[in-house]
């Protein structure tokens, strides 16, 4: 602690003689120069304020515990990743809020890459996540883009999502989500057989990087190609917080022998390596991604990975009933809209775990399972006196049984 007669400056710690001007507070001083800079914040502060305020998107930030917490509502188990991205995007949004105080030190763009099987709920998340921010949030598919000079999408049509789903509101875009689904999709053609798409997929890549970084992109408003008439919307991606997920088929394989080569000459216990191998993918590294065929620029530009865990019976059993949308909770109230009181025995949610895993289904096929159970009840039932339903375990065979669902067993 310093002496009451060696004064200083309480926030930048300068010495009395150091400065022309040092303001006496109850606990400590303050400086001319700390003054001015501070009156710099207030006024980027309070303009930033009104900037989010003339947007009907008023930011919500939330610590990374908080974040967590929203998240464990809507998506079930997949701890890590909510953890990982939990961080990853309070630091993007205290990353925004740092760059408008003027601060020496800028923090590099914390986009995100999640490798998972499809229907483990990589979309979920990031869905989840701009729902709780309230930022606008586009999902885009990377497979629809192509290198310039090629037929389809150029990348920045991307842009066009995000911008239409928010009114075309520059301003909110520039802080939204975008979701890039399918990445792994884009994968340069390698020696992984499992990668069967063309040869432009390198070229999107590349077209991808400077708007992951960000940079001004000019906007074509309806999207699809550019062409010199349009009149193009300008929109700087510096903010704009990129998710990219892909179920990156085949890449156990290659974190397999990273994993074995590395493992050369140590104790590796047998037991504990085959534990690990049911679910190589938490060990997934930016160096796997390239090995598959991604290029290293794009992976620099895509900071943050993480993993998605398969979904076991457990999960599913979950998500059919925990969330706070979750599928039953959706059925109930449909029903009750009609009046009607449906009670779903245990048996009933245990069978269609059953079936989901048996026809291979993972979560997206629960939907599927619970309308081919309920079409019937749901098309007859409405303006009858039926006032209840008890959707019983042989009921609910009787109806999978009928459904077409049943082809699915041959494949
Ligand atoms: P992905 O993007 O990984 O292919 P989605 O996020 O689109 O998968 O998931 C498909 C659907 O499955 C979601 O809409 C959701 O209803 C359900 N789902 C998948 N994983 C979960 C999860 N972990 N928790 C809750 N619901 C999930």
């Amino acid at each position: 602690m310093a002496k009451q007669t060696n004064l200083h400056c309480s926030f930048c710690g300068r010495s009395r003689d150091e400065v022309k001007i040092l303001i006496a507070g109850q606990e400590g001083h303050i400086c001319e120069n700390c003054v001015e800079h501070a009156q710099e914040i207030i006024v980027q502060e309070l303009q930033q304020r009104t900037e989010t305020q003339t947007t009907q998107y008023k930011f919500n930030i939330r610590k990374p515990v908080e974040i967590k917490e929203f998240i464990d509502q809507y998506v079930i188990g997949q701890d890590d990743a909510k953890k990982i991205l939990s961080v990853a995007v309070y630091n993007h949004y205290k990353r925004i809020t740092q760059k408008q105080s003027n601060d020496e030190v800028e923090i590099d763009k914390s986009n995100i890459i999640m490798v998972g099987e499809t229907g483990t709920g990589k979309t979920l998340l990031a869905k989840t996540i701009a729902r709780l921010l309230n930022v606008p949030f586009a999902i885009v598919d990377a497979t629809v883009f192509t290198e310039a000079g090629y037929v389809g999408e150029d990348v920045e049509s991307m842009l066009t999502r995000l911008l239409q789903v928010c009114n075309y509101d520059v301003a909110a875009a520039e802080k939204g989500i975008v979701y890039i689904d399918e990445l792994d999709k884009i994968a340069r053609k390698g020696d992984n057989p499992s990668i069967t798409r063309d040869v432009s997929g390198e070229g999107v890549q590349q077209g991808l990087l400077k708007m992951l970084e960000g940079t001004e992109v000019l906007v074509p408003p309806q999207g699809g190609r550019k062409h010199p008439e349009q009149k193009m919307i300008k929109l700087n991606t510096s903010n704009i917080l990129f998710i990219c997920g892909g179920a990156f088929d085949g890449i156990d394989k290659v974190i397999a022998r990273r994993i074995n080569t590395n493992a050369i000459g140590f104790n590796v216990n047998k037991i504990e390596q085959e534990a690990q191998r049911t679910n190589l993918l938490q060990f997934v590294t930016a160096q796997d991604l390239k090995s598959f065929g991604l290029i290293p620029e794009l992976l620099g530009r895509l900071p943050v990975v993480t993993h998605l865990d398969p979904l076991d019976a457990k999960t599913l059993r979950a998500i059919l009933t925990q969330p706070k949308n979750s599928l039953i909770k959706q059925f109930t109230r449909l029903f009750s809209y009609e009046g009607i009181d449906i009670t779903i025995d245990d048996a009933v949610l245990d069978f269609m775990v059953e079936k989901a895993l048996e026809y291979k289904l993972g979560a997206r096929g629960l939907r599927t399972i619970c309308e081919s159970i309920l079409t019937d009840a749901m098309y007859e039932l409405p303006g009858t006196d039926v006032k209840k339903l008890d959707v019983t375990l042989e009921y609910a065979m009787e109806k999978i049984g009928n459904s077409k669902l049943n082809m699915l067993k041959v494949a």
